[in-house]
């Protein structure tokens, strides 16, 4: 199986890194690929542009090679969704199970998503936990995904959703901006590097 953690980095922490390496395990993957997404230009902080979280992302899994990046949404031109990039991947990996992993706070936001009911067409999901984050109660759209053992992912290629307990670690990317604008100290919420280069490129100041 392949596994596919989309998200905004902006920047990237432990609390993605740690579960990324979690997920990687307890799945048994082929491959964990971060896949940072694009903004719509009305969301982008102008001082973090879509290049400089991708660096960020290359970075932080320099020296983990069962971590991955997938840089295409970035490199596309506009938005992208991600019904059309689990689509492509879904083409291009033909006969590999994708599962999308996202935390909790995402997963309750999903039916916003584009076309979020077709992205079991292509992939499966796994909602990790996240501290402060309950998911909501599944509607009945999830009777015939909803599967209780890791296992029977690996039996189809999509179509299941499934709930994995993680390490709670309670960071999230707005709270380490906000530690910047602040001049709070960052270290140990994310890699040293990270640090270094947010402070190099004058990122997340007031
Ligand atoms: P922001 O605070 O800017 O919203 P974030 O910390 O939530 O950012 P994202 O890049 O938006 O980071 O998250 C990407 C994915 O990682 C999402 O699915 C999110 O739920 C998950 N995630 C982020 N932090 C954690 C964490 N500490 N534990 C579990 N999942 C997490």
């Amino acid at each position: 199986m392949i596994g596919i953690y989309g998200g905004t980095f902006n920047p990237i922490h432990y609390g993605h890194l740690r579960t990324a390496t979690e997920v990687h395990e307890l799945f048994a993957l082929q491959e964990l690929r971060f896949l940072p997404c694009s903004l719509p230009a009305h969301r982008e902080n102008p001082s973090v542009t879509a290049e400089m979280r991708l660096e960020m992302v290359q970075i932080a899994i320099n020296d983990y090679p069962q971590l991955q990046l997938d840089a295409r949404e970035i490199n596309r031109a506009g938005v992208s969704y991600m019904v059309d990039t689990l689509a492509e991947l879904y083409t291009e990996l033909t006969d590999v199970p994708i599962v999308l992993f996202m935390g909790a706070d995402a997963f309750n936001g999903l039916s916003t998503w584009h076309r979020w009911q077709e992205l079991f067409n292509y992939a499966h999901i796994v909602v990790m936990t996240r501290p402060q984050f309950v998911p909501d109660a599944l509607p009945s759209f999830y009777n015939d995904k909803l599967v209780t053992m890791r296992d029977s992912l690996k039996s189809c290629l999509s179509g299941k959703i499934f709930f994995q307990k993680v390490r709670d670690l309670d960071i999230s990317a707005t709270n380490i901006r906000h530690a910047f604008i602040e001049y709070k100290n960052p270290s140990f919420l994310l890699p040293e590097p990270i640090i270094e280069y947010i402070r190099a490129h004058n990122l997340y100041s007031a």
